[in-house]
C-alpha cells in the first residue's frame, strides 16, 4: 500500500512539473493576501489601498491584508516586495515615486521594470499645496511672494526623497526658483498630523488627504497642481492660474506584485481589480476624496507597464534639472 501511495505522489509531481497538472493558479487565492504600502498609514497610498483591497478581498473571497511599511521614499517597502514569493501573496500599491525612484537613488536595490509584474493601474490623484493654520500669506499668489522673500525659513514636509509631496516641492521651488527646509517623513498620515498641530509651515499633498482638511478649515488650502481647477475643491487657484505657467504635476497608484507571477494569478488579481474600480462604493468614496478611477482599459497589466515606462521616461530630465538626488 505505501508503495502505491509512493507511487502515486511521483505520478502526480510528474504531471504537474511537465505542465499537465493544474495550473498555478488554479485554487488561488487559498489563503490572506498581503498588500505592501510603502507608506506610514493615515496617508493617502493607504486611503486608496486599504478602499481597493477591501473590495479586491471580497471578489477574491480571500483577505487581503494591508501592511505598511514606509521611509526612504518608498524604497524599503519595495525592497521587501521584490523579496517575496511571486505567488500573488504579495502585492504592493505605490504610486508615482515608482517611477522617480530610478532617477533619485543611485543604490536602488531593484530595477521598478524588470523586477515587478504590473497587475494594474488604480487611480489618477491631484495634489494641492497647503499650510498651517493661520500661516501668513492669504491667496496662492501670496504664499508664492513669501516664499521667495522668506526661502530657508520656510519648512515643508514630505514623505521622503522621491515621494509624490517631494515630487511636487522640488518642482514648486524651482518654479519660485527659491529654497525651503524640509523634514522628511515615513508618509504623508504622519505629516499631516504635524501640519495639524502647526510643527512646519507647508507641504504639497494629494487631495485624497488634504480635502476634508482643507474643507473643515483646519488646514490652509492655497492652490491644485493640476491644469484644471478640482470637482472637490473648486475655489483653489490652480498653479498655473497664479503665474506658475505650465507647472502641473498629479500622483498615480497602481499595483504590482514580484517579478514571475503566474499568469492566470495575475488575470484574477487584475479582474478582481477592475471590478474594485466598478464597485460603486470605491467609487464614490474615491470622488469624495478627488481621486479618480482610471478607465477599465488603462488598469490593464499592459497599459501599466507603458505607463510606467513613458513616466520614468518623463521624469528623469525633470529630476536631472531640479538636481534633486536621495544618495
Ligand atoms: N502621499 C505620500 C507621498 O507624498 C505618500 C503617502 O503617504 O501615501 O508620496
Amino acid at each position: 500500500m505505501r508503495g502505491f501511495f509512493a507511487g502515486f505522489a511521483v505520478a502526480i509531481a510528474t504531471l504537474s512539473i511537465s505542465g499537465i497538472g493544474p495550473a498555478a493558479g488554479q485554487d488561488f487565492p487559498s489563503r490572506p493576501i498581503t498588500l505592501i504600502v510603502p507608506a506610514a498609514a493615515g496617508g493617502p497610498t493607504d486611503a486608496v489601498s486599504r478602499l481597493i483591497a477591501e473590495s479586491m478581498g471580497r471578489t477574491l473571497g480571500q483577505q487581503i491584508v494591508v501592511e505598511n511599511v514606509g521611509g526612504a521614499g518608498g524604497t524599503i517597502g519595495m525592497t521587501r516586495v521584490v523579496k517575496s514569493p511571486a505567488d500573488g501573496y504579495m502585492v504592493t500599491v505605490w504610486h508615482i515615486a515608482q517611477a522617480t525612484a530610478p532617477s533619485l537613488y543611485d543604490n536602488l536595490r531593484y530595477n521598478v521594470i524588470d523586477d515587478f509584474d504590473s497587475i494594474g493601474r488604480i487611480a489618477d490623484v491631484p495634489m494641492t499645496i497647503v499650510g498651517k493654520a493661520g500661516l501668513e500669506p492669504k491667496t496662492a499668489k501670496d504664499l508664492i511672494d513669501w516664499v521667495k522673500q522668506k526661502k530657508t525659513a520656510v519648512t515643508y514636509a514630505h514623505a521622503g526623497i522621491g515621494s509624490a509631496s517631494h515630487l511636487c516641492a522640488i518642482m514648486f521651488m524651482s518654479a519660485v526658483n527659491t529654497q525651503m527646509t524640509a523634514l522628511s517623513y515615513r508618509g504623508t498620515g504622519p505629516a499631516m498630523s504635524d501640519l495639524l498641530g502647526g510643527q512646519f509651515d507647508m507641504m504639497c499633498d494629494q487631495t485624497t488627504t488634504t480635502t476634508a482638511q482643507i474643507k473643515d478649515a483646519k488646514i490652509k488650502g492655497y492652490a491644485a497642481t493640476t491644469k484644471e481647477r478640482l470637482k472637490v475643491l473648486p475655489d483653489l487657484p490652480t498653479l498655473d492660474e497664479v503665474g506658475l505657467k505650465g507647472f502641473e504635476v498629479a500622483a498615480w497608484h497602481a499595483m504590482w506584485a514580484p517579478k514571475g507571477l503566474p499568469a492566470d494569478v495575475q488575470k484574477k488579481l487584475n479582474d478582481a481589480l477592475q471590478t474594485a474600480l466598478k464597485d460603486p462604493k470605491v467609487v464614490e468614496r474615491m470622488a469624495a476624496l478627488g481621486v479618480e478611477p482610471v478607465k477599465p482599459e488603462q488598469a490593464t497589466p499592459q497599459a501599466l507597464s507603458a505607463h510606467l515606462k513613458a513616466e520614468v521616461a518623463k521624469w528623469s530630465p525633470v529630476i536631472q534639472a531640479s538636481g534633486a538626488k536621495a544618495n
